[in-house]
């Protein structure tokens, strides 16, 4: 069922089993989940059914109610994170998070894979998880089969075979292979669930509903306030309800999960709350190259996810969609061995990615300032890089270098300052409710409940302690699964 805030009378109280904040890939895979083991759900989201959707006319509302203040390595080269796409601007240059029903899933790119098992240990500079990699195995299982992927074996080995095509060697690094959903799968509030769509499920879904306040008492969330807005010129509150659950699970993206937090004042017993924001930083641009025929053609193709048509190099894409491509990484012992995070070269593309080294200080505050429509602090994001981001630059790239030359390639990459003064944050957001056994370190546990709440739970890449290197709504997927299953043995389900 679809339905929208504005037609819920003004006063209404709602009262269900769970209620899930935020439509993107971590809160419909909850929703979904929990809803076909029979739990009652409420689904509420912030944004529109779809711009200019059958329920709502289109209203800029992310300028309105996303706006605020970004510093610090935005100030160089992305001042607008918050709100970009801005359609003021017509800026359709990097994009960041969206509004709406099915959140940032409407144009992400499908790109997935697991993490690996280094990314879960402790090491200088990374805190490791609480959980470990074969935890989250058949959580990544079940996500692939959600995904409609191509099976769940990302082993460059099985690509090969499917490929006809051949494993580069490279000293130092690993090769890896990302699968990307198929089209018709990618946006979780259009795609069918066996079937089903979300709207069409269970699922109670109230669209243009924004979570205002959750109210906690004695160690429970009693209520959340929320508010459906009047998309008229101009914008202005519409209805206000309240919705009474028995479980609550917040799955607004990393950058309004601590927001919400923030803004009610929950969970940040320990001054955990929004702290440890990461991404994965990429070039504005290439600034590096590698050449010569350093790698073989069948090597080639399988970095390029092409197989053979005749002796045609062609793009291989199986029956629903999925294509594959691939990467190379160092190994985890090289990771150890130089006290740096992972990165991602292409065969012949020039941009730097790379998993970004947790920093307190790379936070999310509340800003002085208000949005125009509900009058709540906005954010106030400060993204920093440190000595560690450099080193994984020029160790990386060093090791990179070694390796292309020792098989008759060259390689050439432009110096750090250049390189850190374009990076931009590129759509993955990370850290911010990090996930931590002791509350002093975190703010949600193993089980992504709220340290020191009862029944509190955030869903979404805010609650990994760490990035890796791979995409992030894999990892989301596979653990809103994961918290599913937790939250069906705490209301009785199956
Ligand atoms: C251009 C681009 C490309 C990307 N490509 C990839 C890729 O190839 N692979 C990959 O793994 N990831 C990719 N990503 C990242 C991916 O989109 C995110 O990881 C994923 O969407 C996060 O899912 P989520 O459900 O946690 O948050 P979101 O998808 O951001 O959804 C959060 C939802 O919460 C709602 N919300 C926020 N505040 C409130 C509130 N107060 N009340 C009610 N609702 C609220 C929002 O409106 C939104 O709908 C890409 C991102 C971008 C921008």
């Amino acid at each position: 069922m679809l339905r929208n805030g504005k037609d819920i009378a003004d006063g209404a109280v709602i009262t269900t089993q769970v209620c899930i904040v935020g439509s993107g890939p971590a809160g419909i895979t909850a929703a979904w989940e929990l809803q076909k083991a029979g739990v009652k759900v409420t689904l509420i989201e912030g944004g529109p059914n779809s711009p200019g959707g059958a329920l709502d006319p289109t209203w800029d509302d992310k300028t309105l109610l996303y706006a605020g203040k970004a510093d610090g390595q935005f100030a160089e080269s992305e001042p607008d994170f918050l709100i970009r796409p801005n359609k003021d601007t017509q800026d359709y240059g990097p994009w960041e998070r969206e509004r709406m029903f099915g959140g940032t899933s409407a144009h992400w790119g499908g790109q997935s894979r697991p993490l690996d098992p280094i990314d879960f240990e402790a090491r200088p500079g990374f805190p490791g998880w609480p959980i470990d990699r074969a935890e989250l195995d058949p959580y990544y299982a079940e996500a692939a089969r959600l995904c409609v992927l191509h099976g769940d074996d990302f082993s460059p080995e099985t690509w090969a075979g499917i490929l006809g095509a051949e494993v580069p060697e490279l000293t130092g690094f690993d090769t890896t292979i990302y699968q990307y959903l198929g089209k018709p799968y990618r946006n979780f509030a259009l795609r069918a669930f066996d079937g089903v769509t979300i709207a069409d499920s269970d699922v109670d879904v109230i669209v243009n509903a924004t979570l205002l306040g959750i109210d906690q008492q004695q160690g429970r969330v009693r209520s959340l306030k929320v508010a459906s807005m009047d998309g008229g010129s101009p914008p202005k509150k519409a209805t206000g309800f309240t919705i009474e659950a028995d479980i609550v699970v917040l799955a607004c993206g990393a950058v309004e999960n601590a927001r919400q937090l923030l803004l009610s004042n929950v969970g940040n017993d320990h001054d955990q709350v929004g702290r440890y924001f990461m991404c994965h930083p990429l070039s504005n641009g290439p600034v590096l190259s590698a050449g010569g025929a350093y790698l073989t053609d069948a090597q080639n193709r399988l970095m390029a996810g092409k197989t053979l048509s005749g002796n045609r190099p062609v793009p291989w894409q199986d029956a629903n969609g999925v294509h594959v491509s691939g990467r190379f990484s160092p190994k985890a012992d090289e990771q150890k061995r130089l006290g740096v995070g992972s990165c991602w070269f292409w065969a012949d593309y020039g941009q730097y990615y790379f998993e970004m080294a947790p920093n307190p200080d790379s936070r999310i505050t509340l800003a002085d300032t208000v949005d125009p429509v509900f009058g709540q602090r906005q954010t106030h994001i400060t993204w920093l890089l440190s000595d560690r981001d450099e080193a994984t630059y020029t160790q990386t790239t060093g090791l990179f270098k070694a390796a292309v030359e020792e098989l008759g390639g060259d390689f050439y990459c432009q110096p750090w300052s250049t390189v850190k003064a374009g990076l931009t944050v590129n759509g993955h957001h990370i850290g911010t409710t990090r996930m931590s056994a002791d509350p002093q370190d975190g703010v949600v546990d193993a089980d992504l409940k709220v340290h020191g709440l009862d029944n509190l739970y955030v869903a979404g890449s805010s609650v990994f302690p760490s990035t890796g290197i791979s995409n992030p709504t894999f990892t989301i997927i596979a653990l809103s699964i994961r918290l599913a299953e937790h939250l069906r043995g705490r209301v009785g389900a199956p």
